[in-house]
């Protein structure tokens, strides 16, 4: 919804202009507080950081996408469209306007900015590359004839060219480098503003996303892999005093591992499906690591659509039973509890099936 309605509306203007970064917060905090609580006036705790939440799926995020970054990604399209658009008006108006020193070769400054004195000297200050450069080399023209103390600098300028070897007689074209397509596109843009200082991590995204279930439920256990859900645990570390107990065994504290994986009544849960499989399974440390295994362990690694939801469903049938216990005070017995999770396994299952 964030991603396909909100976007959309501001993508024209953004496409167009800078936005103020004002702006751009303030549309960040409409889209963040509608992402936790919708439409609904109460606050609600935002369980992860709206950063992380920006982040590709691929790499521990939700994907949600980044303002700034898509402005400017939007706006970059302009400049690609500059470099590329032959004989155009627009074009010729810019340059006529501004200039065209081009940064080849390097890329942080002009040649005309790094060697000035050079570039005053120079008898064809506008000529590209190819109308200087042939066969036998170089072929500068400069209005005087040269001194001494000039040929220094034009020792270090001719080394300069040098570091760039592949010059060859073909028409230039204009090549993006980012991404495997060779030209511009904004999404490649925007990925490569949106990974820059973030380290990739293996992360069981697959598991999270790419599975057949409703999107409440990849959201949930995104939360759980970030063990950020609201658990006795959680709640303590926001300030909360309680006495930490898990609502289904009553025996320990409420962590985020110990409800969803390791409590007793859990446990049950993961049994009856490997058992099912028939397959002696050591269950990991946290919910990560489960996320990593669950479909190599039971599933040989296919790609059984069946088997990949199951650990999103015990979870999910966890944190009702759980809730319903916290709020409304209402108990199923371990049958009953056995048998809700069946019964939402299965009845997903079938839209597995329906839609494939
Ligand atoms: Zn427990």
């Amino acid at each position: 919804m964030i991603n396909s309605v909100l976007d959309a509306l501001p993508t024209y203007m953004m496409s167009v202009f800078l936005a103020p970064a004002g702006v751009i917060n303030r549309i960040e905090v409409l889209r963040r507080t509608f992402f936790w609580q919708g439409n609904e006036d109460k606050r609600k705790y935002h369980l992860a950081k709206w950063e992380e939440m920006n982040i590709s799926k691929k790499i521990g995020g939700v994907g949600i996408r980044n303002m700034k970054f898509q402005n400017q990604s939007l706006m970059m399209k302009w400049l690609w469209k500059f470099a590329s658009a032959e004989n155009s008006l627009w074009k010729e108006v810019i340059a006529e306007k501004y200039g065209m020193r081009d940064k080849w070769m390097t890329t942080k400054v002009p040649l005309s900015q790094r060697f000035p004195d050079l570039y005053d000297l120079c008898q064809m200050q506008q000529a590209t590359v190819a109308e200087l450069w042939n066969d036998q080399g170089w072929n500068l023209h400069f209005r005087r004839n040269l001194n001494d103390w000039d040929m220094c600098r034009i020792a270090e300028f001719l080394a300069t060219l040098a570091q760039f070897s592949n010059l060859s007689e073909e028409e230039d074209s204009l090549v993006w480098n980012v991404g495997s397509k060779g030209y511009f596109t904004v999404n490649s843009a925007y990925e490569d503003l949106n990974t820059v200082g973030i380290e990739e991590v293996e992360w069981p995204w697959k598991m999270i996303w790419k599975t057949k279930i409703p999107y409440k439920v990849n959201c949930f256990t995104w939360l759980l892999a970030k063990e950020a859900v609201l658990t006795h645990e959680n709640l303590n570390k926001r300030g909360f005093h309680l006495c930490s107990r898990c609502f289904l065994c009553e025996e320990q504290g409420e962590t985020v591992n110990h409800l969803f994986l390791h409590c007793k009544w859990t446990t049950q849960l993961w049994q009856m499906f490997t058992n099912m499989r028939e397959i002696k399974w050591v269950k990991p440390g946290r919910i990560k690591q489960v996320l990593k295994c669950w479909n190599r362990d039971g599933n040989a690694g296919r790609k059984e659509e069946r088997w990949k939801i199951v650990s999103s469903y015990i979870w999910w049938t966890v944190w009702l039973e759980r809730n319903q216990r916290c709020y409304e005070g209402e108990q199923s017995n371990i049958q009953r509890f056995k048998l809700n999770c069946l019964a939402l396994y299965y009845f997903w299952c079938k839209q597995v099936v329906l839609d494939s």
